[in-house]
């Protein structure tokens, strides 16, 4: 990647204001906001601008690791098109893909499947759009779910629900931030609970596409499924965690992913199980995936053992990160998902 700066971002933003100097000033006009406004305002600014992701920024996600992610996500996808009867409407999908990684491992194997359909993003940074073009040439882009074409999805979606805003509660409180002229600081403290109505908007809009055009979908998160509560809010920076107040718009801020409530929020289609990542791609044959590419590249049998090991292993990858596929419901289930 050498097109894309990493993060820090090198310029401001338009208004010439750094997010935390905006964020002040909404604060002192109108009051602390909300944990989701927070996080969706140091969100929108440090995906903007730069490019987080890789051994230069600040934080790794599976398909980074290895093209045996992309590649297994792309033979479950064309697997559940062809029992589906290859339908030549199809397109493959995918939202905030990043470094255009995983579409192009995924679509590899697709088109070696006979899949032929076009690609549409859901992608909100200029920047990153910029990198999925390189990685993934006549892709489309998309700023919002809604406006996907009228077509049946074959789409993945990784490390993409974590990235949007949660509410945080206390009782019936709505944790808030405020600022005490030196810095950030949360309101209440207490036994927290997380929401989010930006998942939920997500998930509903994902499936009411399904539900009327058809398809499958794949989404792999960290997070929990279902009745944990606690402040999972975290930030990273150059692959180490920081504050979440310290520097908005300068770390990546994630929660984890609520599966339960995705799959409330998903009406009108099919909802798999919620299945580990770890043992999904097993399932899948990252085993027999991982020797045949060593036995073609001898020289990285170590690098790719390792590789698996980082996405399956429990305490790496594998137990954190979690999977889960929504269906119009004429459509098969997607492979290791099904009932
Ligand atoms: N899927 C990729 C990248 C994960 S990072 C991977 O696995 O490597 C989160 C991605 O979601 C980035 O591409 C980011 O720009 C995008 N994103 C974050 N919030 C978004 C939003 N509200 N709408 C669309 N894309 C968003």
């Amino acid at each position: 990647m050498t097109h894309l700066s990493p993060c820090p971002p090198p310029a401001p933003p338009a208004s010439g204001r750094g997010v935390s100097e905006h964020l002040r000033a909404r604060i002192a006009a109108g009051g602390p906001v909300s944990v989701a406004d927070y996080m969706a305002a140091a969100n929108a600014h440090y995906y903007a601008s730069c490019d987080p992701l890789g051994a230069a920024g600040d934080f790794v996600t599976a398909p980074e690791i290895s093209q045996m992610f992309g590649e297994l996500v792309g033979a479950a996808l064309a697997d559940a098109w062809a029992r589906a009867g290859r339908p030549s409407d199809a397109v493959y999908a995918e939202l905030g893909p990043g470094r255009g990684t995983l579409a192009a491992d995924a679509l590899r194997v697709m088109r070696g499947a006979g899949f032929a359909g076009d690609v549409h993003f859901v992608e909100t940074s200029p920047a990153l759009r910029q990198a999925q073009a390189i990685a993934v040439p006549g892709a489309r882009f998309h700023d919002r779910i809604e406006e996907l074409p009228p077509r049946p999805l074959l789409l993945a979606a990784n490390e993409f629900f974590d990235a949007l805003a949660v509410e945080q509660w206390v009782g019936d409180e709505q944790r808030r931030v405020a600022h005490d002229g030196t810095g950030f600081a949360f309101t209440v403290d207490g036994d927290i609970r997380e929401t989010s109505p930006q998942r939920d908007a997500a998930a509903a809009a994902l499936a009411t596409h399904l539900a009327r055009h058809g398809g499958v979908a794949i989404v792999i998160d960290y997070g929990y499924s279902g009745g944990e509560t606690g402040d999972t809010l975290q930030a990273v920076r150059g692959h180490a965690f920081s504050d979440p107040l310290a520097d908005p718009g300068e770390a990546d801020l994630t929660a984890h992913v609520d599966f339960a409530a995705l799959a409330r929020a998903a009406r009108g289609c099919a909802v798999s199980r919620v299945v580990s990542q770890g043992s999904w791609l097993e399932t899948l044959g990252i085993g027999a995936r991982a020797s045949a590419l060593a036995a073609r590249n001898p020289g990285q049998t170590e690098a790719i053992g390792a590789a698996r090991r980082r996405l399956c292993d429990e305490a790496e990858m594998g137990r954190l990160f979690k999977v889960i596929a929504l269906r119009h419901a004429d459509w098969p289930a997607i492979a290791g998902l099904e009932p």
